[in-house]
């Protein structure tokens, strides 16, 4: 009989995991993949290509769980020895597939021979159930013992667990897991510009009788606000998920750019588009970050009409016209020189819009007066120029980061208080 599943372990498998020369993205992968079954992974663990470790790794998941999903170790080198392992675990020898030779042997033609090594590869544990990996040469395989539980095998390399995984496990495991559990509904929220504790602190206790998961998830862009209901079927959230945006909306207004995975030089663009303007940019201290971030998608040419990275003063005066006596006066990080940047840039492009982004990214370079970190943003729009002075924290990348972002939401929020 095959048992109902509500939870799964990890084990990942390799040296190389341990010791960090390669980051565990095999986890994450199958993690995410399995989430919307409503399989939790409750349990992840990495051990060494040793045969003792592999094997209590699998049964000691197996007696708190009773499944779990190995990855690596499944090749032809004398330190694939996964296969092995979980074999022993389940007290099963390994047997000879001619199916899984024969595809082997397929898939060698085109090379020359195959080497008689590779014969290991088409061995499984008894009874296994294999999955073609169209990616590579070792398949997946799961193996069900009713006393047990439930072991499915996947190959290291992850473009093979990712194919392995979408193609054949989701649906294998969907099959198993159990009727009454509860999946996750998601909706995410975006914002821009707000401290995380300033989000937490005006959202307060507003959501509460919802009964939904409530994540802030500060990055150097932003802050996301995840939302998640766990029910067993979206109609038992999807009231509550539209209600927690409604009031999120109304609590947070500007601030929040999108609903969605969006970035937000998409939504800066979308909105240029739909207004019929272009943009051009003006950067001295991101350098073209913000022209790299408005020309990610197909179609940016509607609403990008391109820049001008004026990094030395000289720069600033011969492409933008700014003027040398507000250089001079002022220094190149100031309200007056964003201004006239901006300025130039409508002038010498004839867009109705422009970004400008004079700053400090350090780590030299900072004053008293002017710290690192210190940038001035400017919009025009229209004839009108707004600036603002920020402070942003970090190192270097992350000031140029936020400051490319801090540029792109001061668009965004001026073409919609302009009401346009
Ligand atoms: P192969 O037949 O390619 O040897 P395998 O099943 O034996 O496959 P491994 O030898 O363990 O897999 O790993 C193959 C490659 O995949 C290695 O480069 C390894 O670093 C990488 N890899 C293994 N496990 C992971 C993981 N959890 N996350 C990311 N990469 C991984
Ligand atoms: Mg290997």
């Amino acid at each position: 009989m095959k048992r109902e599943l509500t939870a799964i372990e990890i084990v990942t498998i390799g040296e190389e995991l341990l010791s960090g020369a390669t980051l565990d993205s095999n986890a994450a992968t199958i993690a995410q993949a399995l989430e919307p079954l409503g399989l939790r992974v409750v349990r992840r663990t990495t051990v060494g290509d040793e045969a003792g470790g592999i094997a209590d790794a699998v049964a000691s998941a197996l007696a708190r769980t009773g499944a779990v999903i190995t990855t690596g170790g499944l090749g032809p080198t004398d330190d694939d020895i996964t296969k092995a392992a979980v074999a022993g675990v389940l007290g099963r020898p390994l047997e000879f597939r001619e199916e899984v030779w024969a595809r082997l042997k397929e898939r060698w033609a085109r090379r020359g021979r195959i080497p008689e090594t590779n014969r290991r590869q088409a061995e499984v544990p008894a009874g296994a159930e294999v999955f073609p990996n169209p990616r590579g040469t070792a398949p997946g395989l799961a193996v069900e013992d009713e006393r047990l539980g439930l072991c499915v095998l996947l190959p290291g390399p992850p473009a093979e667990v990712e194919s392995l995984v979408q193609d054949a496990i989701v649906a294998f495991l969907a099959q198993r897991v159990s009727g009454d559990v509860k999946r996750p509904y998601r909706c995410q929220l975006r914002t821009t510009g707000v401290a995380e504790s300033a989000i937490a602190e005006r959202v307060g206790g507003r959501l509460d009788d919802l009964l939904l998961d409530v994540a802030y998830l500060p990055e150097v862009d932003g802050v996301d606000i995840r939302l998640t209901g766990w029910a067993r079927d979206e109609v038992e959230v999807t009231e509550r998920l539209h209600e927690a945006v409604r009031r999120l909306r109304e609590t947070l207004g500007l601030h929040i750019y999108t609903e969605g995975p969006a970035d937000l030089a998409q939504v800066v663009g979308d909105l240029l588009r739909q207004r019929g303007l272009t943009v051009t940019v003006a950067e001295s201290c991101t350098a073209g970050l913000i022209a790299r971030r408005l020309t990610e998608f197909a179609g940016s040419s509607d609403y990008f009409w391109g820049g001008m990275i004026v990094y030395d003063d000289r720069a600033k005066v011969e492409l933008l016209g700014v003027a040398e006596e507000t250089l001079r006066r002022y220094g190149a990080v100031s309200e007056e020189t964003a201004r006239e940047m901006a300025e130039g840039a409508c002038r010498r492009s004839g867009s109705a819009a422009a970004i400008a982004v004079s700053g400090i990214a350090g780590p030299a370079g900072g004053t008293e007066e002017k710290p690192v970190g210190t940038v001035w943003l400017a919009v025009r729009l229209n004839d009108e120029t707004v600036a603002k002075r920020r402070y942003y924290p970090g190192t270097r990348d992350m000031v140029r980061a936020r400051a490319a972002q801090g540029g792109l939401d001061l668009l965004r929020r001026t073409l919609l208080q302009a009401g346009l």
